[in-house]
Order: C-alpha cells, then structure tokens, then sequence
C-alpha cells in the first residue's frame, strides 16, 4: 500500500471541489493507502514568499529569494511549516493538488504553497549545474520516483480548451503546473482529472462525476503518466534544446512529449542520490 498526500485549495469545505477531495480520501483509505491532507485554506497556509520564511538571513541588508531559501534549506533554518510540507512530499509516493482553476491556473494560496515549499536545494538547485548539465530537473530530482496529479474543477465548456477554443487548450494552460512545478523536481504525472462547466453542476450529475473520479484514483499506480521527455535521458543537447529530428510535425509545449518511434531515453542515475542510484529507463519503446 502507498502514501498519498492531497493539497487542497478552495475557502470551501462544502465546495465541489472540496467534495472532490473528500471523495478522493474515501476512496483511497478504502484501498488500504495512507492519506494524509494538506487543506491551505483550513490552515491559513501563509500563501507570501517573504522575508519572514528564514529564520535567520544570511544577506542582511537585501533580500535574494533564492540565496535565502539555499542557505535555510541546507542548514535546517527554514519555518517549520515549509520544512513539515516537505517532509510529506518526501513520505508521499504520489501527490494530487486539488483546486478550482482561478484565471486559469491555480488559486494564489496554492501558488504560494508552491514558491515556500519547492524551496532552492529541494526542489530547483538540485544537482550539477555547468558545462552539458543544467542539474537533475525534468524528470529527475528529489521527488522522483513519485507520481502526480492534478484535480480542477473549471467553469467554462470543454470546447473552450480545445485544440481550437478560445481559451487556449487545457494542456498547454496546465503545462506551466504539470511539466514546470511537478515533473520538474521529479514526479510523473497523470493526465488531470477535470470538471468543466463546475459552476453548473446539479446534484443529479454528481454521481456520474464521482464515479469517473473513482475510476481515475483507483488508477493512480497504474495509469500512463504523461510522456515527458526526460531532460537528461539523451533527447535534449548540451544547452537543453531538443535536438533536431525530434518533435517532427508537432508544435508549441507538444514537442516536449515523447513521440512513438523517438529513441529510448536513458537516465545514468549515476549522479541521483540513493535508492534511485539504480540504472532508469523511463520511456517507451518505438
Ligand atoms: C476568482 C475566480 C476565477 C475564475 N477563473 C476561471 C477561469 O480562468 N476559467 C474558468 O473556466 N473558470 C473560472 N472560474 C470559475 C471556477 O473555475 C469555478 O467557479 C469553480 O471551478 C467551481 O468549483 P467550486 O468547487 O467552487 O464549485 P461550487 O460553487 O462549490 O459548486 C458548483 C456547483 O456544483 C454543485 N454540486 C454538485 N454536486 C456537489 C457536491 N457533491 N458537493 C458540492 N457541490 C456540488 C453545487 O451545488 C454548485 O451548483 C473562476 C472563478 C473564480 C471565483
């Protein structure tokens, strides 16, 4: 059995969202897993990335955020409620963040978890950066080995994010969450589950969406993530640029994904610290 640890962001216990989350926890004790939650709001989660999230300064006299975050992360001076986040993160085999999308992406509560949490050391800043390697990111880090996913409720149509629609496609509005703050430090990650028209829901349809979100939890361990290319699994060149004859007939975000026929990437792990010291082989075959 697994550790899940859900992030809830809505001002709502009895939300839909909140509905969503609940049923999320339901689902999983009733399979056995551990779940532990995270509900920003319920804990008045501080949401600003400032001064006061060092216990002491190593530059006084100007703030640099991520200097900061790098000295209290390596000395053990971040606040304690940065530092217990994490230490779920690093107990969870996966993670779902669990949120109504506001102005198409992710309440600021949950953002703010995000620039506190994914602190310089932990989450960015994580291995050799020089020379061919720009550091264990994309794919590796300290949070491989876990998967991801996302859970939103959104008010418009699904047509609107559509290959055509006028609100831009879904993927590439989530792609700046799904490939930027969670593949980056490491995890795999699920396609999304989504509640388009949320705002019209009626009780006489929350069956139907609860049953389909059971489905998609009870596949947590067991659904393809989204095929990412790994930065480092030999698809990128030495300045991180995909290299030429991959991403063929594809544009935009999608020439990031992984396509049938593109060589198998290989990560060393040589350079990972342990248990992941094991030689990984994360995608497909042609
Ligand atoms: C600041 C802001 C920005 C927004 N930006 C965007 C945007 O960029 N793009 C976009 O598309 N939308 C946007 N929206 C709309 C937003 O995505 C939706 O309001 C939100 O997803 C609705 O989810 P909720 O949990 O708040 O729903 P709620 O208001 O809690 O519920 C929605 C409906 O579900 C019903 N319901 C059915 N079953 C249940 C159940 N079991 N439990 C609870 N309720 C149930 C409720 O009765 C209600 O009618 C925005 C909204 C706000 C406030």
């Amino acid at each position: 059995m697994s550790n899940v640890l859900i992030v809830h962001a809505h001002p709502e216990p009895k939300s839909l969202t909140s509905a969503l989350k609940d049923l999320t926890v339901e689902t999983l004790t009733a399979q056995g897993h551990a779940v532990q939650v995270s509900d920003l709001y319920a804990a008045n989660w501080k949401a600003v990335a400032d001064r006061g999230d060092f216990l002491e300064q190593k530059q006084a006299d100007r703030l640099s955020y991520a200097v900061e975050s790098r000295h209290a992360f390596a000395t053990g001076t971040q606040t304690p409620d940065v530092e217990a986040e994490q230490q779920k993160l690093l107990w969870a085999d996966a993670v779902l963040l669990s949120f109504p999308m506001w102005w198409f992406g992710m309440p600021a509560i949950l953002k703010g978890w995000v620039d506190r949490v994914f602190a310089y050391g932990f989450a960015y800043g994580v291995g050799a950066h020089g020379g061919e390697r720009w550091g264990d990111r994309y794919g590796e880090g300290t949070l491989s080995g876990r998967r991801a996913m996302l859970s939103v409720t959104i008010g418009g149509r699904a047509p609107h994010y559509g290959e055509r629609g006028v609100n831009g496609r879904l993927d590439d509005l989530l792609w700046p969450i799904q490939h930027g703050m969670l593949f980056y430090p490491g995890m795999r990650v699920l396609p999304p589950f989504v509640v388009y028209q949320s705002d019209r829901l009626t009780d006489a349809e929350w069956p139907a969406v609860a049953e389909a979100y059971r489905q998609r939890i009870a596949q947590l361990f067991s659904d393809e993530p989204i095929p990412y290319r790994a930065q480092n699994g030999g698809h990128y060149d030495g300045q991180q640029v995909l290299k030429s004859g991959l991403g063929a007939g594809q544009s935009g975000t999608r020439i990031h994904l992984v396509q049938p026929g593109d060589p198998k990437e290989v990560l060393d792990g040589a350079h990972l610290a342990a248990p992941a010291t094991r030689k990984l082989e994360v995608c497909q075959d042609s």
